[in-house]
Formats: structure tokens, C-alpha cells, sequence
């Protein structure tokens, strides 16, 4: 353990507030009083409300404390796959919280928000350059959402076109919201497995392709870290039989200024803003998954859509064919601002840097764990890498004890059994803001780890030693919650 970045000093165990409490304790002082003071009814506040009474530092360091046993990527690295948890400059969050942006009302007339509905107009502009694609709606709140809205999108268009269809084409590399997206919108996912070399060919889809498939939903790149190399072949043959071609597109940190996803074939796609473009991933919210479409699909997106005419910025409603509202408003709007700030501070330049750098650094893991961790799939991958536990089999060491093991040595463990493809899956995605220094003492501790699990596999089983909890009933800890401490 020589030379981790992991510690336990002066991480402080922290009773509840109510444990604290200490009759008579106060955490304020009010000045001197220049009214008649009327007692209070210290009944009412005891035995309805049960406040504990508490200091000023009572309470300054229980939720310092309780600060300290989280971790974020301000923290350090934070390797989960297919979550992008980059570090997002800190700088777009502080364009969100300017005063005009904050209490912006959506309810105030075009007139008055001119700034406001430019950033959004100006956004889906480049949010379709980056894609490739036509038209952008903001308005989804989530990737699923915006996998929601474009299966909306696609029921609308066979409908227009006179005929529905019931199935989707949903590849077993997709992310598990797209099927359940497909089905929220009355489709019927129709599986399709991916080839030795974890991507999709065409055969597999012509095989299944017909008139009644509305279309097929890949992620791209998928959630095995590849690209997907024949979607402009597998477009050609849904296009051929009517459907649409729709990509999950939260994995775009991989090929932002890359790849144009419509020379590809794709018709429509949804971005996660909350995982590319600049605000935290995770932590429940608020999240953004605009989707972007072809001229084709432009029809059908939802309204009230942002027009630019003559220098004027206005909201229109008038669109016979749109899919209707997916938001009660535009969406949230704080996240699209910080995605708005990272792309213009970025520049094209550098956000292709952005996914190159991203690429360059699953790839230096994935070559510098090679022989440490089996790897199913031993090509060049995208944005992330994807190991297994086959290796350690004989010592009977997990990829649980793997992962909880590593953060003992400080680090947080990477996403473990997705994608399920992969028996006992380890999925690391360091993003382009993790620098080589960071990513080597990663490199180090998993090496680590996983020379323990070969000579002292002990050390792994009951993991994470160090600590401030230990190995926790997971089953019990998802089964029955203990919200109160
Ligand atoms: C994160 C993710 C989603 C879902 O996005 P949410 O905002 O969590 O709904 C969908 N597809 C892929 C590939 C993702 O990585």
C-alpha cells in the first residue's frame, strides 16, 4: 500500500443531529431585543417539531463531516463507464448563475428574453454542426427523454407516412433505456446480438429488417467502448425498408468534431449535456438530452420551437406535424447555458481534442492493464475499456472485490457488471480531463490489486478495508433502505 493517495485520518464518524442535540445549545445571536418579549411556546416546538437544539459549530461540522464521506470528481478521478464523469470547467457553471440567466422566467414574452432564446437558438445551431445533423429541440430533460422524443419522432413520421409499425430493432450493445424507451412509445424491441469484435453487422440486421420495423436504435459508440463501423451499411438496409435510423448519442465525448452522424446514415439522435457538454453527470439532476434530426424529421419536433427571423428571437407554436410538448417549459435551461459557455470557450478545435484526448486515455488504460485483467475484446476502443474478471477465477477474487479493494487505494472503482455482455464486466472511462500522472497511479493501484488477488487474495475479499464503511450488504442495502441513519 506504499505510496497510495488512499488515507482514513481525520474522517470523522457523525451521529445524527437529533443525538447531538443538547437542551439550551443555540446557533444564533440576535441583538439586543427593543420589544416586550413574549414567551415561547417551547411546548409547540418540543413536542410537534423536535428540533434538537444545536450550536453554530454543532451543525457547521456535522454537515461538513457528512460532506467529507462523499466523493465527487472534484475529489478525484472517478472512472465510471458509460458515464463520462469528466471534470467540467468551473467556469460554465459560473455563466448559469449570472444574475440574468437565474431569474429568467420562462413566461416572459419573446420580447423580453431576447438573450435568452439566442443561446437556445444558437445552442441547437451548434449542436447540429457537432452532430451533423439538421434541427435540435432543447427540450428533453434526460437521455432517455430524448430517446423518448425521437421514438415519438419516428411513430410520428410512419404515421404520416400512413403506416404504423410495431418493432425496433434494439442491439444487445445498447443501453438499457433504449429498449425501455421503444416500449414507453407501444414498440417492440426485437434484440439483435453483436459479432465477435463487439459491434453490429449488416447481415445481422438484414436478416431481420422488414416492413413492420419501425427502425433500430444503436448507440454509438456502443456501450462495449467500440465504434460502430457499419451503421452507414445497416442504415442503408432500414432505410431501404422504410425505417429510421436513430443513435443514442450520450457516448459523444468520443467523437464530438469526428464524426458526422448524418453523412452516417443516422436520421435522428439524442446528446447527453449532463455527461459531454459540461454539467456534472450524476447526483440526480438536472440533466439535458436534446435531440437532433434530419430536414426531413425537422416537421415533427416538439414545440414551442425558437426561430431566428431578422435579427429577432421568438418562440412558435404553429407546427401542425410536431410531436407536442415533451416539457412543461424549454427544458433546463442552466444546463443548456453551461453547454452553451463550454462550446464557445472550447472552440471546434479543441473539442475534437476534447474526444481525441478522451480516446487516447481509455486506450493508454486499456494497453497498461493488458495482462493484468482479462480483455474480452483486445482491439483499439473508444472512450472507455472493458475488462473481466476471468483471470482472477482461480482465486476465487470478484470484480466486486476488484473494485471495492481499489478504494482502499483512493481511487473510486470504475462501473462494474455492465455492460452485461460481458460475464463480471469492469468498465473504465478515465475522460480527457484526467492528466497522465492521475491516470498512471490508477494504472498503479489496479496493478496492485490485482497482484494481491493472485498472492494475498484475503485482502480483497472483505475490501474496502480502509474505509470509513466496509463491505456493505448490497442486496439488504438496495432491499430495505435505511433512510433515517
Ligand atoms: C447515460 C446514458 C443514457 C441515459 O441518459 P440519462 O440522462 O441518464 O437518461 C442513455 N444511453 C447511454 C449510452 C448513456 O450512456
Amino acid at each position: 500500500m506504499k505510496g497510495s493517495i488512499g488515507t482514513t485520518g481525520l474522517i470523522m464518524n457523525e451521529p445524527l443531529l437529533w443525538e447531538k442535540g443538547r437542551e439550551g445549545r443555540c446557533g444564533f445571536s440576535l441583538p439586543r431585543r427593543d420589544v416586550e418579549s413574549v414567551p415561547l411556546d417551547r411546548e409547540l416546538i418540543r413536542e410537534k417539531l423536535e428540533f434538537p437544539d444545536l450550536s453554530e459549530i454543532d451543525i457547521v461540522r456535522h454537515f461538513t463531516r457528512l460532506s467529507q464521506w462523499n466523493f465527487s470528481v472534484d475529489t478525484g478521478m472517478y472512472p465510471l463507464g458509460s458515464c463520462t464523469m469528466k471534470y467540467s470547467p468551473k467556469t460554465n457553471e459560473r455563466q448559469a448563475g449570472r444574475e440574468g440567466f437565474v431569474i429568467a422566467h420562462p413566461l416572459l414574452p419573446s420580447g423580453l428574453s431576447q438573450g435568452a432564446l439566442r443561446i437556445m437558438f444558437e445552442l441547437q445551431q451548434y449542436l447540429a454542426e457537432i452532430t451533423g445533423m439538421d434541427a435540435v429541440t432543447l427540450q428533453p430533460a434526460a437521455g432517455a427523454q430524448g430517446e423518448l422524443t425521437g421514438m415519438l419522432i419516428i411513430h410520428a413520421f410512419h404515421k404520416m407516412k400512413g403506416s404504423q409499425r410495431s418493432k425496433i430493432i434494439v442491439p444487445d450493445t445498447a443501453h438499457g433505456t433504449n429498449p425501455a424507451s421503444a416500449s414507453l412509445c407501444g414498440y417492440r424491441s426485437v434484440p439483435v446480438k453483436s459479432n465477435e469484435q463487439g459491434i453490429l453487422s449488416a447481415e445481422s440486421i438484414a436478416e431481420i429488417m422488414d416492413e413492420d420495423t419501425a427502425g433500430i436504435m444503436i448507440t454509438n459508440p456502443n456501450t462495449l467502448g467500440f465504434f460502430e463501423e457499419n451503421t452507414g451499411e445497416i442504415a442503408e438496409i432500414v432505410h431501404a425498408d422504410g425505417g429510421l435510423v436513430y443513435c443514442d448519442g450520450a457516448n459523444m465525448n468520443a467523437v464530438m468534431g469526428i464524426v458526422d452522424m448524418g453523412r452516417i446514415g443516422i436520421d435522428l439522435m439524442h446528446l447527453n449535456l449532463h455527461k459531454t457538454f459540461s454539467t456534472p453527470h450524476g447526483g440526480g439532476g438536472p440533466g439535458s438530452g436534446p435531440v437532433a434530426v434530419t430536414k426531413e424529421l425537422e416537421p415533427f419536433l416538439p414545440v414551442p420551437r425558437v426561430v431566428k427571423e431578422r435579427d429577432k428571437y421568438s418562440l412558435i407554436e404553429d407546427c401542425p406535424e410536431s410531436i407536442g410538448r415533451v416539457a412543461a417549459f424549454h427544458g433546463n435551461f442552466g444546463v443548456m447555458i453551461k453547454a452553451y459557455s463550454y462550446i464557445r470557450s472550447m472552440g471546434p478545435e479543441n473539442l475534437k481534442r476534447a474526444s481525441q484526448f478522451a480516446v487516447l486515455n481509455a486506450n493508454y488504460i486499456k494497453e497498461s492493464l493488458k495482462g493484468y485483467l482479462h480483455l474480452p475484446y483486445d482491439r483499439p476502443c473508444m472512450h472507455e475499456c472493458i475488462f473481466s474478471d476471468k483471470d482472477q477465477k482461480p482465486a476465487k477474487v470478484t470484480t466486486l472485490d476488484m473494485a471495492k479493494r481499489l478504494m482502499d487505494y483512493g481511487f473510486h472503482p470504475p462501473t462494474v457488471y455492465f455492460p452485461l455482455v460481458v460475464h463480471g464486466a469492469i468498465m473504465i472511462e478515465p475522460t480527457e480531463t484526467e492528466s497522465k500522472d492521475e491516470i498512471d497511479q490508477f494504472v498503479r493501484a489496479f496493478r496492485a490489486v490485482v497482484n494481491e488477488a493472485r498472492q494475498n487474495p484475503d485482502s480483497l475479499y472483505n475490501a474496502p478495508n480502509k474505509c470509513k464503511v466496509k463491505r456493505l450488504d448490497e442486496v439488504a442495502a438496495a432491499r430495505r433502505p435505511c433512510l433515517t441513519g
